[in-house]
């Protein structure tokens, strides 16, 4: 179907001209009306030749009279020449053609086509996407005479659409199925504006529903003014987290979430977005280890309550039992026979022993209560007075000690004078034939110090490694080795309470390493003691 207008059929460009130049100047002279002509006919070629727009002119029965260089290089042509006088659809591919007529039937009518999206035919019979804007072009007396067409390829912006839907599809997919709940509010009204699926379950409304809230449905009237003030300071950014924020569900139940919060722009309007994690169950579970703790440490007073009123009360009547058998083995020493006599020292050793492990286990329950305030203690010193303390035990070993350069750490010194005691008597003590060689090191790990005293003793088996550091556990038979077992138990609780640990390494027969770490003094290592005790 043509689409000329019957009364006045366009027959290309002479008659435009000559129409042209008359309506320019009709009572122009032959010759200067066509000088005129040419000029302004140059002038609108060159025009749309260096468009740097793809634009084509055609007539009415769409045949081109002019192509910009762009439409040429997006069809595969290389001169103008090669389509002027050519139908102009066939630059539109076969089955988007019969489109393209009707819309420009309709030009006639409405005047312009904008956007109209179809695929357009290369030279070489490729295709690309293009988008065509067509305009009706009149003459002075408002008649139509053709159509310019302005086409653009937009395959790039497509590629850069889908990319756009792509990426969009995947932010929709990592914001519905969020282990966070996620709510989007409006930064001015405060009113909910979207959600995903976790703060929907979080809530217990559903998506539909959240967009009816607002802050102070989701939040207790009592919480509402410190949940605002976040709420601002998000949107500010002065703060990226609330911690431990009250939530109220529909059912009036409170969940706690720590809310990260921050603010954008969506279509030209600022929104908070806030991102929930629900704490409540890590809250339960600190509250419940909070309240162990306090059951241990109430515990561990009563034990050291019960160990020290034991041991203090206990070695009256024993002292009395001792000095009795004592007395009855002086007083009675005629009468009695050497069984009797035996008898008496054997009950008389067992008091003295008894009396002495009462009495560490006042010393083992006074470490925490007795402790003294941790300050700026060279372990060098206290090493030192250990020494001191142990000099005729050495003296009689013919034990050689050694040690490296000892660092300043925040201890009990006379706490580290004992820990150092206990484990260098055992070093002296535990050993066979050879004269004992003690080494004492330390070295930085982390934050902390790690001390190492060696020997070259008996050594332990590895079996025996826990059990060795519990109160009155002995390998050895007194007879064997003197002692009542609660040394390393000692150590064991004066490193715990500097916040440190204590273990070994050993080789039977070839000795042991006994390793303990102390905090380094600029780490906090809090004193675990507790006041009020005396004894
Ligand atoms: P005690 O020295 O009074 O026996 P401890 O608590 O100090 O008590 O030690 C517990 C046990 O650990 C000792 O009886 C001993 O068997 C073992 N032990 C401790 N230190 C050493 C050591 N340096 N070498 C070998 N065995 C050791």
């Amino acid at each position: 179907m043509r689409v000329t207008p019957k009364e006045e059929p366009a027959r290309g460009l002479p008659r435009l001209r000559s129409r042209m130049a008359k309506l320019r100047n009709p009572r122009a002279g032959a010759g200067e009306a066509e000088g005129a002509l040419w000029n302004l006919e140059e002038k609108y070629r060159t025009l749309v030749r260096t468009m740097p727009t793809a634009l084509m002119v055609v007539n009415l029965e769409k045949e081109i009279l002019e192509v910009s260089q762009l439409t040429l290089e997006q069809h595969g042509f290389d001169r103008a020449e090669e389509l002027l006088g050519k139908n102009a659809i066939m630059l539109v591919s076969a089955p988007d053609r019969e489109k393209v007529e009707t819309n420009i039937r309709n030009i006639l009518t409405t005047g312009s086509v904008k956007n109209l999206e179809c695929v357009m035919a290369r030279r070489d019979g490729s295709a690309f996407i293009g988008e065509l804007n067509i305009g009706l072009i009149r003459d002075g007396q408002g008649r139509p005479r053709g159509f310019i067409g302005i086409s653009q390829d937009i395959a790039a912006r497509r590629q850069v659409e889908e990319e756009l839907k792509e990426s969009e599809k995947k932010f929709k997919a990592i914001f519905e199925n969020a282990q966070d709940g996620i709510l989007l509010a409006d930064q001015t009204s405060q009113k909910l504006y979207a959600g995903n699926k976790m703060i929907s379950q979080m809530l217990g409304y559903s998506l539909g529903e959240i967009k009816t809230l607002g802050l102070m449905d989701i939040h207790r009237q009592e919480d509402l003014k410190y949940v605002i003030e976040q709420f601002e300071k998000f949107g500010k950014k002065e703060i990226p987290i609330a911690k431990d924020i009250p939530v109220k569900r529909k059912d009036g139940s409170i969940f706690y979430a720590d809310i990260s919060g921050s603010p954008i722009v969506l279509g030209g309007k600022s929104y908070l977005v806030g991102i929930f994690r629900d704490i409540t169950e890590r809250k339960r579970a600190e509250g419940e280890l909070k309240k162990t703790l306090e059951d241990l440490k109430r515990s561990n007073q009563e034990l050291e309550q019960f160990a020290y009123v034991a041991s203090h009360d206990l070695q009256e009547p024993l002292r009395m039992i001792s000095s009795y058998t004592q007395l009855l083995g002086k007083r009675y020493r005629d009468q009695l026979d050497d069984d009797a006599r035996d008898f008496i020292n054997f009950a008389v050793d067992g008091a003295k022993r008894m009396q002495k492990m009462i009495n560490d286990l006042l010393a083992y329950s006074r470490v925490q209560t007795r402790g003294k305030a941790f300050g700026p203690t060279d372990t060098y010193s206290a090493l030192g007075q250990a020494l001191i303390n142990l000099s005729q035990a050495i003296e009689d070993s013919h034990g050689i000690i050694t040690y490296d350069q000892l660092p300043e750490v925040n201890a009990d010194e006379s706490q580290l004078v004992q820990l150092f005691q206990n484990l260098l008597s055992n070093a002296i003590k535990f050993q066979r034939e050879k004269p004992p060689r003690v080494h004492i090191s330390a070295e930085k790990k982390d934050k902390e110090w790690v001390f190492s005293v060696r020997d070259n003793g008996i050594g332990i088996d590895p079996k025996y490694y826990d059990r060795i550091f519990i109160i009155f556990q002995r390998l050895h038979g007194k007879g064997d080795y003197p002692g009542t077992g609660i040394g390393l138990a000692l150590c064991k609780r004066i490193v715990e309470r500097h916040g440190g640990r204590i273990w070994l390494q050993s080789e039977p027969a070839k000795g042991s390493t006994f390793i303990f770490s102390i905090p380094d003094k600029e780490e906090k290592n809090n004193d675990q003691s507790n006041d009020g005790q005396t004894g």
